[in-house]
């Protein structure tokens, strides 16, 4: 049996990519039709995340035009990971499998092929790998290795250089639906749920247009997040940090108590100074991560919505079939 592919792309503000891509995505979608790899029902579910440019009535233009489109639009911008989720919780419904992967086609489009290929040979989760990351500037490069290496020490599970163009099955995304934390890092949590997975990897090539969503700023941001919503051992770290410095402060102790009983104490000023100062800047930064976490902990008991749809597009099929249904109403 040939599964339903949805493939879901998010979109935010790239009305300039759509025009390049659209054909791209299709033609990759129905050349795996006519090799009867796909099902005929398979559809590229464009998701937009409240853009503020012309994205969504592109979105629906292209939807009305062409049958394997489909389209849904949030009620306002929530990010690349929710807007990702609301397409998977779509696509949920009416597919076998669904692959995710970014509008701006950077990731290779030939991978799907082999990402289907390990689904049909038993595999629930394809994760796609970049191989190499020459066409990204030395900067992103480096800082995006970093962030792999800080997620990995961290304690969190994810798969290096993986982003989230992955393939991912049918019972995994009903597994994955049980997960109702709010604040998502989709790459580290897919592991966590299970099932037969493998890597295929391709290489990554530049924004065919427009300009990336991720400078540093939000990449720390996902990264402090990716860290704190996975994992505990940052809290960890400042407890046995903690211990460190309680220590050497006891033998601070020791050596003063010698010091003032041998007749050896000087007043010492700038000392205090310094080891207040520096215990306060220490005790600011524990303070803060705990705080993060409190606020996660805040965030997730108020279980509000990750996302709300706005709208959908029609559904050409259906929309199709009623009028048949009507037509033949009108004949009887
Ligand atoms: N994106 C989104 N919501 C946002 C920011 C980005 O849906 O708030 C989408 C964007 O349209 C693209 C994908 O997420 O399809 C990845 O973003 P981008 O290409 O800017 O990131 P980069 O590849 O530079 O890391
Ligand atoms: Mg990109």
């Amino acid at each position: 049996m040939r599964p339903i592919l949805y493939i879901v792309i998010p979109c935010y503000n790239e009305e300039s990519v759509l025009p390049v891509t659209l054909p791209l995505f299709r033609a990759r979608r129905n050349k795996m039709v006519e090799q009867g790899k796909i099902d005929a029902k398979s559809r590229l579910l464009f998701v937009d995340d409240g853009s503020k440019d012309a994205t969504w009535k592109w979105i629906q233009q292209a939807a009305q035009e062409y049958e394997e489109v489909e389209g849904v639009l949030l009620s306002r911008n929530r990010g690349h990971q929710n807007a990702l989720l609301a397409g998977l919780m779509e696509a949920k419904e009416k597919a076998e499998i669904t692959i995710s992967i970014d509008c701006d086609g950077q990731d290779d489009l030939s991978a799907m092929d082999e990402m289907v290929d390990a689904y049909l040979n038993g595999c629930d989760i394809v994760y796609g790998v970049r191989k190499k990351r020459d066409t990204d500037t030395w900067f992103k490069r480096s800082s995006a290795q970093g962030f792999y290496k800080l997620l990995r020490w961290m304690g969190a599970d994810v798969v290096y250089n993986h982003a989230d163009y992955r393939l991912v099955s049918k019972r995994v995304l009903e597994a994955f639906s049980d997960f109702r934390e709010v604040n998502i890092f989709l790459r580290g949590m897919f592991p966590l749920v299970g099932f037969r997975s493998t890597s295929v990897y391709y290489d990554r090539s530049e924004r065919l247009a427009g300009e990336s969503h991720y400078p540093l700023r939000k990449m720390l941001a996902l990264a402090f997040d990716g860290v704190t919503s996975l994992s505990v051992k940052p809290i960890r770290l400042i407890t046995g940090f903690g211990l460190l410095i309680s220590l050497l402060s006891f033998l601070l102790i020791i050596w003063v108590l010698i010091s003032y009983f041998t007749g050896n104490s000087v007043p010492g000023w700038s000392s205090t100074v310094l080891s207040t100062a520096l215990l306060g800047g220490i005790q600011l930064i524990c303070l803060g991560v705990i705080g993060e976490y409190v606020g996660k902990i805040y965030m997730e008991t108020k279980r509000r919505p990750r996302y709300i749809i706005a709208e959908r597009t029609e559904e050409k099929t259906t929309s199709c079939f009623l009028e048949a249904e009507k037509a033949q109403k009108i004949q009887k």
